[in-house]
């Protein structure tokens, strides 16, 4: 496993739409064992593969709490089938936007299929915290983040400070 760097935004890969894939061979399996390798010691609880710059539609989560009982999920070409009426909201940040958290609301409940690590067709029922990171990694398949969902005026704000704070970090390289 390796451990990539992961893309910032404003970064126009961000908003490109990610590639289906069509199987999961060894070089899928290196990508989601690196990816999350990355996504735990960032440390987060979900990463999609265009965070680390690569196009495929492969998401990697874990949203439980406990380092010893580590539980990851690997979703390749997830489709959201079904959304619930029902909303809810979380406070969202994201590791292409560090510092960043917002309130957003989303569907609470979403069924989900998906290929697995070893390439199984699966289904899920997803709810609450999982049900939200799911909705937020397939958004970034699309090129959609959570910014998105706010204000203009807020989402310029974020924009404006992400840049400021990239600028800064490249200074400091030079
Ligand atoms: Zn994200």
């Amino acid at each position: 496993m390796a451990k990539k760097k992961i893309i910032i935004e404003p970064d126009p890969i961000l908003r490109k739409k990610s590639i289906k894939l069509e199987k999961v061979d060894m070089e899928v399996k290196k990508l989601m064992d690196d990816m999350l390798e990355t996504m735990y010691s960032a440390p987060g609880i979900g990463l999609a593969a265009v965070q680390i710059g690569i196009l495929k539609r492969v998401i990697v989560i874990d949203i439980s709490k406990e380092e010893t009982k580590k539980n990851p999920l690997f979703l390749v070409n997830p489709v959201i089938k079904h959304k619930s009426k029902s909303l809810s909201v979380y406070e969202e940040g994201c590791l292409s936007l560090p510092g960043h958290y917002a309130e957003i609301e989303r569907p609470a409940e979403c069924n989900l299929s998906y290929i697995d690590y070893d390439g199984k067709e699966r289904d899920l029922h997803a709810k609450g915290l999982l049900a939200t990171c799911i909705q937020h990694e397939v958004d970034h398949l699309n090129g959609v983040l959570f910014i998105d969902y706010l204000s203009k005026l807020k989402k310029d704000m974020i924009i404006k400070k992400l840049k400021k704070q990239k600028k800064e970090i490249d200074q400091i390289v030079i």
